[in-house]
Parts: C-alpha cells; sequence; structure tokens
C-alpha cells in the first residue's frame, strides 16, 4: 500500500504546534528517521562534550537553587506538567507513533503513563517520609531525614521514548534534583518536543530556576559525558545490557549512585488449569504487541503438555492473521521494526533457533507503505525442543520461543535459567502453582505476574527487574528514595552524654 500520509510533514506540524524551536530539529548533523516509512524526518544538531558538561554545570546550579523550594511547591512543578501532558496528549502520542512506530492506542498509552506518574509524584511530594527510630540511649532521639541528591542524569532507549523519562524527572523533581535527559538518538524528537512541553509548565510555575531539565542530544558520547562526570550524582539509565556493562563499571569507578534498567529475557508458563482464552489474549499481546520491542515482551513460553495442542496450534492461528501495518492510517496491531538493524537480528535469531532445532511460524518481512526502508515483519513463533541458542538472549524483535513442560518444578527451573530477570507470568487458576510461582522459589524476577502478561506494567508498582536487567527500580512504589539522600540523625536533648553500645570514654 501506498503511505497517504507525509510524515515528514506531519512531523515539523506537530513540533511547530508544541513550540519546539525549528533550530533544534532542522540543519543538525543528527538524522532522525520515522520507522513508519524508513524516511529522514529531521536533523538534529548534536551537542558536543563540551557542551554536554556546561549544560551540567548549569544542571548544578539549577539543582542548588531547587533544592531550596521546598517539596510539596516542587509537586505544583509536576502538577502543572500532568496539565500540560494532558493538552499535549494527542499530539505527543501521535509523535511517538511517528518516531516509534507504536500503534496510536500505545502511542497514547505512553503519554497516560506519564500523566498517571504525574498525579503520583505531586502526592508523593508531601510524602518524602523519613522514619523515626528508637534509640537505646535516653534522652535521644533518632530519625531518618531525606534531602534532594544533585543532579540526576537520565539516558533512554528508543522504545519508550517519553515515559521512561517521565518516570524519572517527576521523581526526581519532587525529590529536588535537577535533571539532564540523553533521548536516544533514534527518538529525539520526542525528547525536544518533552522539552517544550515542560518549559510551558515552568512558564506557568513562575520561579522555577533556569536549566532545571535539559535534553541533550546527541549518541553515546553524549550518554558518555552525563556518565563519566562527577557533577552527576545519579545516573538512571535505560537500554540493552550491553549498554548496562559498559555503564554500570563507569559508575561504579566513581561511586556514582546508578538506577539500570536493562534487557529482559521475559516467559510465562501456562499450567494445566490455566484458562485457554484468557491465556491466548495475554500471550498475543505480550508477544506481539508493540512489535516485541517491549524491553516487558515475552519472549518465552513454557505449556504443560496437556495443554499444548489446545492452546498452540491458536495462537499460531493468530499469529498468521494478526493485522500488520503503517501506525499512522490504519486500525493493524503490530507497526514496524525500528529499523533494518532489529530486521537483521531478528533475521538472524531465527535462523540460529532452525539450527537449533525449531518450528518458525512467521517472521517474513511485509511489504508495506510503499517504502523499501520500513521494516514489518510477521511476528514469529517458534517451536522449540529446548532452550537452547537464541532462546536464552533478548532479541530485540517480536519472537516467542514456545516449549512444552511436564514438571512444574522444572518449568520454574527452566524459565529462571536465563541472564536476564525483568518480568514473568504465570497462567493457573491452581492457587499452590500460583503462590509457588511468587514464593522465594519462585520467578528470579523483578516482576512476577498472575493470569496477565509480562508486559504492560502500572506506574503505581516499582518498576524494574535483576540480574542482567541491572537491579534498577524506578517509578512507583519507594523508587523515589534512590533520587534522595538519606541522613540519619540522632539528637541529645539530654545533660549527659551516654555512648552507644556502653562504651565509656570518661576524660578528665
Ligand atoms: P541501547 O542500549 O542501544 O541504547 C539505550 C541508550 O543508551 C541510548 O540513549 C544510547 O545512546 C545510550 N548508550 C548506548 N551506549 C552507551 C554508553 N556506552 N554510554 C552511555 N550511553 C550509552 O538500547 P535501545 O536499542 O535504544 O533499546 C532497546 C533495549 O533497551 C532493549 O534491550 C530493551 O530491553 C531495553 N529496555 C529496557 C527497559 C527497562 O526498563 N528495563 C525499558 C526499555 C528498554
Amino acid at each position: 500500500m501506498t503511505s497517504i500520509v507525509d510524515v515528514k510533514k506531519e512531523t515539523g506540524a506537530i513540533l511547530d504546534k508544541l513550540g519546539v524551536p525549528r533550530s533544534a530539529w532542522t540543519g543538525g548533523d543528527m538524522a532522525s528517521f520515522s520507522p513508519v516509512t524508513g524516511e529522514e524526518i529531521a536533523r538534529l544538531p548534536a551537542m558536543s562534550s563540551g557542551n554536554c558538561g556546561a549544560a551540567i554545570d548549569s544542571a548544578e546550579t539549577a539543582f542548588k537553587a531547587w533544592r531550596k523550594v521546598p517539596a510539596p511547591r516542587r509537586g505544583e512543578l509536576v502538577r502543572l506538567l500532568g496539565e500540560e501532558l494532558r493538552a499535549a496528549k494527542d499530539d505527543l502520542g501521535r509523535l511517538v507513533s511517528i518516531e516509534a512506530g507504536k500503534i496510536p492506542s500505545e502511542g497514547a498509552g505512553e503519554v497516560q503513563e506519564m500523566i498517571d506518574i504525574c498525579d503520583f509524584a505531586v502526592g508523593l511530594s508531601r510524602q518524602l517520609y523519613g522514619l523515626t527510630i528508637a534509640t537505646e540511649r535516653p534522652g535521644h532521639r533518632m530519625m531518618e531525614t531525606w534531602h534532594p541528591l544533585g543532579v540526576v542524569g537520565v539516558i533512554t532507549a528508543f522504545n519508550f521514548p517519553v515515559a521512561v523519562w517521565s518516570w524519572n524527572t517527576a521523581l526526581a523533581l519532587v525529590c529536588g534534583n535537577s535533571v539532564v535527559w540523553k533521548p536516544s538518538e533514534k527518538s529525539s524528537l520526542t525528547a525536544l518536543a518533552c522539552q517544550a512541553i515542560l518549559e510551558r509548565a515552568l512558564k506557568r510555575f513562575g520561579d522555577a530556576p533556569d536549566n532545571l531539565m535539559q535534553v541533550l542530544i546527541g549518541d553515546r558520547d553524549a550518554g558518555e559525558a552525563i556518565v563519566d562526570n562527577p557533577k552527576v550524582a545519579l545516573v538512571s539509565a535505560t537500554g540493552s545490557t550491553r549498554m548496562g556493562r559498559e555503564v554500570g563499571p563507569r559508575l561504579a569507578k566513581r561511586f556514582a549512585r546508578a538506577i539500570l534498567e536493562l534487557g529482559g529475557n521475559n516467559g510465562g508458563i501456562v499450567c494445566p488449569s490455566a484458562d485457554v482464552d484468557m491465556t491466548l489474549r495475554a500471550v498475543a499481546f505480550g508477544a506481539m504487541g508493540t512489535a516485541g520491542q517491549r524491553c516487558t515482551s515475552m519472549r518465552r513460553l513454557f505449556v504443560h503438555e496437556s495443554l499444548y495442542d489446545k492452546l498452540v496450534p491458536r495462537l499460531k492461528a493468530a499469529y498468521e492473521s494478526v493485522s500488520i501495518g503503517n501506525p499512522l492510517e490504519t486500525s493493524a496491531l503490530v507497526g514496524p521494526l525500528i529499523d533494518k538493524l532489529a530486521f537483521d537480528n531478528m533475521q538472524k535469531a531465527l535462523e540460529a533457533a532452525k539450527a537449533a532445532g525449531g518450528s518458525v511460524t512467521g517472521g517474513e518481512r511485509i511489504a508495506e507503505a510503499g517504502k523499501d526502508t520500513a521494516y514489518y515483519v510477521r511476528p514469529a513463533i517458534v517451536e522449540m525442543p529446548d532452550q537452547t541458542g537464541p532462546v536464552l538472549e533478548e532479541t530485540f524483535a517480536p519472537i516467542l520461543y514456545v516449549m512444552k513442560y511436564s514438571d512444574f518444578d522444572a518449568a520454574i527451573q527452566a524459565h529462571n535459567a536465563v541472564g536476564a530477570g525483568l518480568s514473568s507470568s504465570i497462567f493457573t487458576l491452581d492457587m499452590q502453582e500460583a503462590e509457588q510461582f511468587l514464593s522465594d522459589e519462585g520467578s528470579d524476577c523483578g516482576i512476577a505476574n498472575v493470569n496477565i502478561g509480562t508486559s504492560g506494567a502500572e506506574i503505581g508498582g516499582a518498576f524494574g527487574g535483576e540480574k542482567e536487567t541491572g537491579g534498577g527500580r524506578e517509578s512507583g512504589s519507594d523508587a523515589w528514595k534512590a533520587y534522595m539522600r538519606r541522613a540519619t540523625n540522632t539528637v541529645n536533648y539530654s545533660k549527659q552524654l551516654p555512648l552507644a553500645q556502653g562504651v565509656s570514654f570518661d576524660i578528665e
């Protein structure tokens, strides 16, 4: 089919409407492409590492002013950001579809997630509680206080181009920090749009310091400028495990705080009592949704032998019939892969799976939008004899490896026998199986679900995973604590100086 929408023109119209200056996205040396058609849609000026350093200096100055603003007042800025995001939801959601290739409901859903975290953070701005702790010394009081931390560096991946920024930034701002953000080089236009939206909130807020949140446009060099700068107190880095392996040791070297949100290889176990209809829908969304380009996408499925022939043929039929197409002008459920590299990696993984005895349904390229520069694929379902070869690694594409199991304990063991530890699911109506899966002997992931898929988390919970997923947590629950400095305070209001643990040190 031929594309009717002029993607480049529409991108420009949205950026103009949102108030992004043209100098930020035209005439630069960093090309930006839309996966919808594969065409170039903008040229951004990338920042030198010197410019990144200067931005971080100014972020430090902003931090020193912002930390003095009372937290509930800081929350007011985030409340205004939520309002501006509500007003810009359609435009920003559409830009997410253009830049990341998401279908409209997922583009809009990503912006909704931003609005949700703003609401959460506004409430949090009045709840940055510390504990009061019993002390062993008479006439003493012990407590914890939470202080702003400093400049927070945020590095994001292409596939959640705006939500991950908001998870970090809404919390960082109410916690009294300034932010420097290095978006993916594959999705920097949405970052410029977010900055423009935040600028509107800042204007209404009135007296926030300059440079409270800055976008640093560039490739990994700009990311490294954040990672290696001693003025950045915390780096929240989202991306591949490969990136985490580079970034983690560099942050450790300078004792910086790190939130690492890395790759996933998420699995599900389908037990004999599972509701097959519900499981089918959950697996279909988890594995094919967002064209398999979510960190939480379902990639491995262990199906009990008693259900295998009931579930897997239906799943294969769903794979064969799912609608694939241009998300800007069709109601397809599966949009494009981000680029040729993603397509090549998918094909390599499928070849490796075949070589390891896998039987592949789907995976072929689909001609779409009249362009050979866009990469649409039919999601692939691969029946594997064992969990070997490519099954052990995350391939960031819609491939679901399906394996048969007979013993539940062995299925849990196989589920856990991969490097990543992000998200997991069990489908069962058997309470003992569900509880075992959630127990300390069950799933080893940061997210473990019952009767829902691996993807589509809400902002209220802490988000992140274990092992090669990096161990970081962001978004809800008490994730805010990583964005603050904890001080334990002991106050002596007596006229004595008793020492803890009965130590005596009496000088004349
Ligand atoms: P990527 O690792 O290629 O890039 C992510 C970001 O890191 C980009 O902004 C990139 O410029 C930057 N970067 C790369 N190398 C760097 C370095 N050495 N120093 C500093 N910055 C560096 O990932 P991607 O292809 O954009 O995204 C897909 C990956 O992200 C998948 O593995 C996916 O699972 C993961 N992801 C994880 C989460 C999560 O919360 N766990 C969320 C989204 C995506």
